[in-house]
């Protein structure tokens, strides 16, 4: 080998080495997950990888070891929907399509600018709606001819029964943003029955006929729908008020941030069923807050799927679904989870603020069974001879709900 030989090769061997130092490097600030490994199982990530959506799921790329066997996808992030915008706003939706085990319950987020109207409309669908930001204008109207208007903000919620003709209209300031929650996992919020399509889809002459008038008055209805868009912000409902046959028998809003929660050591939760909000005809909630290090308690639904959509702080959840199956997801502020009915979970707060989320069933009241109270409240020697635990750990259990346990 002569010096210049020699040379190459010590160069290109420095080169190499500091080639995999760099490289080890490199992965090692791809994966600030940790990487698929736990203790002495897995290994790093040779090939591809996507370092922050692996980091927002760290329990599905390291799952802790009692995950087992195969679930379906429990979460959906609106970050990967298709998004519609409109020149007033935007509207996104999390559904079966999206989500396959979403059989039950469907969910829309959409977003309207200060006065901006999500038009005049209605659908087979229950529709349940949640304000997460800003206030916002509601109307509808029964099939009695009874008229209903209210203006909700934050953390207020609406209901309007199947086939009931309503409209969405966002107040001044930044306009809002808000959740429609749907009773079926189909729910295509593209596929509503929009005044503006049906009537540009009406023979004028018949138009004419209905309201006894000329065709002309007609003149300026749209050729196409206007589905959300701008408008000058209302004046106050008061002077703007219509009672048509009268009111509604049941208000289609509630006061939800007015209820007093279930408060714990651990956090706080509003249930919103038909018990309080009589309105309520198919879909039931809670909005849940647990502190950080808390954990909404091990429990089940036996009368419905549970959609969950995640308004702040990080969480985890493992869903039990028999035959030793077993997985964890993790989630995040705009992330949608999901749990088919009867199938026992937890939702544990990993991050170090609160975590905020609304928990949605598609039946008409609230029903959990705990886990807490199933084993207290069984005669304790049959505990015992399942578990093998002390009789002090169940001793503390309440017969009221505790809903959030502390750290
Ligand atoms: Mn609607
Ligand atoms: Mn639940």
């Amino acid at each position: 080998m002569s010096n210049l030989q020699r040379r190459d090769f010590m160069v290109t061997g420095l080169a190499a080495t500091t080639a995999a130092l760099a490289g080890a490097a490199r992965a090692a600030a791809q994966e600030p997950s940790g990487g698929p490994i736990r203790g002495k199982e897995g290994a790093s990530i040779l090939g591809p990888t996507n370092p922050s959506r692996e980091a927002q799921s760290r329990d599905r790329l390291a799952p802790p070891v009692t995950d087992h066997g195969t679930l379906p996808n429990l979460k959906f992030s609106f970050a990967d929907t298709h998004n519609r915008l409109q020149p007033g706003g935007w509207a996104r939706q999390t559904t079966h399509r999206e989500m396959p085990v979403a059989t039950d319950l469907a969910i829309v987020n959409m977003r309207l600018k200060a006065g901006a109207i999500r038009e005049m409309h209605w659908h087979k669908e229950t529709e349940w709606g949640f304000v997460v930001k800003g206030s916002m204008r509601v109307t509808a109207v029964d099939d009695q001819g009874r008229a209903f208007q209210d203006d909700i903000t934050e953390g207020n919620i609406w209901n309007f029964p199947t086939g009931i003709p309503h409209s969405l209209q966002a107040l001044g300031g930044d306009g809002c943003e808000f959740l429609l929650l749907f009773d079926d996992g189909d729910f295509n919020e593209d596929e509503t029955f929009l005044l503006t399509d049906w009537l540009a889809h009406t023979p004028r002459e018949a138009l004419a006929k209905n309201f006894g008038v000329p065709e002309e008055a007609f003149a300026k209805i749209p050729k196409e729908e206007l589905y959300i868009f701008p408008a000058d912000v209302p004046g106050p409902l008061e002077k703007d008020r219509v009672t048509g046959a009268g009111p509604v028998p049941k208000s289609y809003t509630h006061r939800l941030m007015d209820q007093k929660p279930v408060e714990t050591k651990g956090g706080r939760v509003r249930i919103v069923d038909s018990s309080v909000f009589p309105a309520t005809t198919a879909i039931s909630a809670a909005l849940v807050e647990v502190e950080p290090g808390g954990m909404r308690e091990l429990h089940w639904h036996p009368n419905s799927d549970e959609l969950q959509y995640y308004l702040e702080g990080r969480s985890r959840m493992t869903v039990y679904a028999s035959e030793s199956s077993a997985g964890t997801f993790d989630y995040q502020a705009g992330d949608v989870g999901y749990v088919p009915r009867n199938m026992p979970h937890y939702i544990e707060n990993t991050g170090d603020s609160l975590l905020r989320y609304i928990e949605v069933w598609k039946s008409p009241w609230f029903s959990d069974v705990s886990l807490r109270q199933w084993l207290a409240f069984t005669p304790y020697e049959l505990v015992r001879a399942h578990l093998g635990i002390d009789r002090s750990v169940l001793a503390p259990i309440q017969v009221h709900k505790t809903p959030v346990v502390p750290a």
